[in-house]
């Protein structure tokens, strides 16, 4: 009893716009004439480690599943090697609904807390954002404080022979200063939150 209360989901749990909404980011417009062949998931790699198969992902978008499709581990495992996409009959941009599924989850902050991927993506593009660079030893810092604090005393070893051989510096990467370069970041920066609005 307490499974199927757990598993039924009411249409007022849904979000009737979300399937606009990320078919919009993804220019997947298609998105509603899917046919629910499976192909996609039968061509994708990695469907196997997935909680939701990419069919039923695109599924659950199209009914407006939106924290379920959000906070799946499945967004964060595709490979972006557009095998669904190839194989689907109808022409469904599904590598694309990926990315627009990732880009939404980050935003929401509704990916699955501690999971690596989602965590990397959002601290490399706060530090791009920030300092037009990547700086890898700080990115690596953030990403084991916010997943996985203890996995960091395992690397520690590894993490001083490279910063000892100048493979690994403490210095912030960022941009050189007054060369009006951090203007043009700003900018591209506006664009895509327009883009993203
Ligand atoms: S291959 Fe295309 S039509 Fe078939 S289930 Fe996947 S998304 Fe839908
Ligand atoms: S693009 Fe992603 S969802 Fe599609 S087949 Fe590749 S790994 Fe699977």
């Amino acid at each position: 009893m307490d499974e199927i209360t757990r598993t039924v989901k009411y249409e007022a749990d849904t979000d009737p716009h979300f399937a606009e909404e990320i078919a919009g980011i993804a220019r997947g417009e298609t998105l509603r004439a899917c046919i629910q062949c499976g192909n996609c998931s039968g061509a994708c790699p990695v469907s196997p480690y997935m909680d939701y198969t990419p069919r039923r992902i695109i599924a659950m978008t199209r009914a407006g599943f939106k924290r379920e499709a959000l906070s799946s581990t499945t967004i964060w495992l595709c490979a972006s090697c557009y095998n669904c996409t190839v194989e689907c009959p109808k022409q469904i941009r599904i590598t694309d609904v990926m990315y627009a599924l990732k880009q939404k989850a980050i935003k929401e902050r509704l990916y699955p807390k501690r999971f690596p991927v989602a965590v990397l993506a959002r601290e490399f593009s706060a530090a791009v954002r920030q300092f037009g660079r990547n700086s890898e030893l700080w990115l690596i810092i953030y990403l084991y404080l916010k997943t996985n604090p203890f996995a960091m005393l395992k690397q520690s070893i590894l993490g001083l022979r490279l910063f000892l051989q100048g493979r690994m510096g403490l210095k912030r990467e960022r941009i050189p200063m007054g060369t009006g370069k951090k203007g043009d970041l700003q900018t591209i920066w506006n664009a895509l939150d327009r883009a993203d609005r």
